[in-house]
């Protein structure tokens, strides 16, 4: 490793030694962004990667709340406003048990340079909290959601800082943290959250956005080896927000998926998971709030709560659950299957050792900071609508999300190329990512 780049990864280390995954992410964008430091020396002298490894603020708030027995309960919450150089912090919050300071420092991270990608003005952020809304009443959440926002809403706002969902955060949570923000603060129409309803303020598409624009990066790559979606198959890992979309779109683009999952367990369906069973399972998941296994009573096939959906044969790998759900076991298997396409719709799914072998094998493999972009930038264009009074058709709003992905694949695919490293999209999306908010920073002189 390069004696600069090694240097600020040990500074990283040695001041919080137990993010471990924030570790993770932060060493595969910096060893990639080896050949950019070289070619700019600039970036070195101005000390860019020590800066845009710290975020630039944490907030972290106790979240007191009343539980169905009427006792109260309290939960750490978080935002991590990690790099604001070329627009307002723009990252989901994410509720989960898991959830902790360098989970979200991780996920801010990322955040950095996939906003970047998008090509549209926003700075990376992440929050959440480690409270599980599963199994929890309506009453509950909303408990929580409500009290959540009575700390954060001070710290956000349209030129500040835009949160939307992730894991655990879906249209339910994001109604009642925007309820309570609108009570808090009597304002409206204001994009202070992305991913809200179409009645106050949402954008079509927004829900489908990131397993859509997963669907249409996997196609870009596989068009650079002359090969279509049509009659591929497909396995998706999660069966949430955008397992389920990515599902949506590979069934519009001819593509047979054949197995889901979520965290108990996948189901392998050889005949393929057709419309009237991804509706079943929207139903299962998003309404009745079950378990993927009941898919298996209801239409007859095989379940398993050991192992992983990579072990079945397949043409197009989605993993769209959660971090690091891809070991380097599990990668070998989906080589050895003849898997030709890996397309991250969860944020860094596949380990390192996992990608070293996809990419060994000559597997077109999409990063999730590429892959899983069109989630955001939906959001960007939710903000851009709200900021207009006014909405976009469904055509127009996946027309553009088509269009960031195309230029998303593309940036990611030339920059690879000028850098030496033709094909590599995970060196292609750091590199190209960093250098639009390096520029910004530098122009700001040390503020940034
Ligand atoms: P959801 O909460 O809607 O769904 C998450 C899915 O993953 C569920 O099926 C869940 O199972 C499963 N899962 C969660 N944790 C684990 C685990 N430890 N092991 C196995 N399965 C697990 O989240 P999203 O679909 O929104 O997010 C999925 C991923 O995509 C995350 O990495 C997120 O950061 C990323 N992402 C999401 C975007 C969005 O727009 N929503 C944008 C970009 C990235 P169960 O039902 O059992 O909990």
């Amino acid at each position: 490793m390069d004696k600069y780049i090694e240097h600020v990864y040990n500074a990283l280390v040695e001041k919080d030694p137990e993010q471990k995954v924030f570790h993770q992410a932060a060493l595969e964008v910096l060893e990639s962004l080896e050949p950019a430091t070289k070619k700019y020396p600039k970036y070195q002298e101005k000390s860019i990667l020590e800066r845009i490894t710290v975020p630039e603020r944490i907030i972290k708030f106790r979240v007191p709340w009343v539980n169905k027995e009427g006792k109260i309960e309290v939960n750490r919450g978080y935002r991590i406003q990690f790099n604001s150089a070329i627009g307002p912090y723009k990252g989901g919050l994410r509720f989960h048990p898991t959830v902790n300071e360098g989970v979200l420092k991780f996920l801010g991270f990322e955040q950095i340079f996939k906003n970047s990608l998008t090509g549209l003005p926003m700075g990376g952020g992440k929050g959440g909290s480690d409270f599980d809304p599963k199994g929890k009443t309506d009453e509950e959440v909303r408990n929580f959601c409500y009290s959540f926002m009575s700390e954060l809403y001070r710290h956000i706002g349209q030129f500040t800082d835009v949160p939307a969902g992730d894991i655990g955060v879906g249209g339910r949570e994001i109604g009642y943290l925007y309820g309570a923000y609108r009570n808090i603060t009597n304002h409206h129409g204001t994009c202070v959250l992305t991913g809200k309803g179409l009645p106050y303020g949402g954008s079509l598409i927004r829900p489908e956005a990131t397993g859509y624009g997963c669907v249409y990066f996997v196609q870009e790559m596989l068009k650079t080896k002359n090969e279509e979606m049509k009659g591929k198959v497909a396995c998706i890992s999660g069966s949430g927000n955008v397992a389920q979309f990515a599902a949506e779109k590979c069934l519009d683009l001819g593509v047979k998926v054949v197995a889901m999952s979520d965290s108990s367990g996948w189901i392998h369906d050889p005949d393929g998971i057709d419309r009237d069973k991804l509706a079943w399972i929207m139903e299962l998941k998003n309404v009745r709030r079950g378990r993927i296994r009941e898919y298996a009573d209801e239409y007859d096939v095989e379940y398993s709560s050991k192992g992983s959906p990579w072990s079945v044969k397949c043409d197009i790998a989605l993993p769209s659950a959660t971090q690091n759900e891809v070991d380097a076991k599990e990668a070998q298997a989906l080589v050895d299957n003849g898997v030709m396409a890996v397309g991250e719709g969860a944020n860094m799914p596949c380990v390192p050792q996992a990608v070293e072998i996809f990419q060994k094998a000559g597997v077109l493999f999409g990063p999730g900071k590429a892959a899983n972009a069109g989630g955001v930038s939906v959001s960007g264009l939710e903000m851009a609508q709200n900021s207009q009074r006014f909405f976009w058709t469904r055509e127009e709003v996946d027309k553009r999300l088509h269009g960031i992905m195309v230029n998303i694949h593309e940036n990611a695919y030339k920059t690879a190329e000028v850098f030496g490293k033709k094909g590599d999209y995970v060196l292609g999306a750091n590199i190209a990512g960093f250098l639009k908010v390096a520029e910004a920073m530098l122009a700001m002189g040390f503020y940034a």
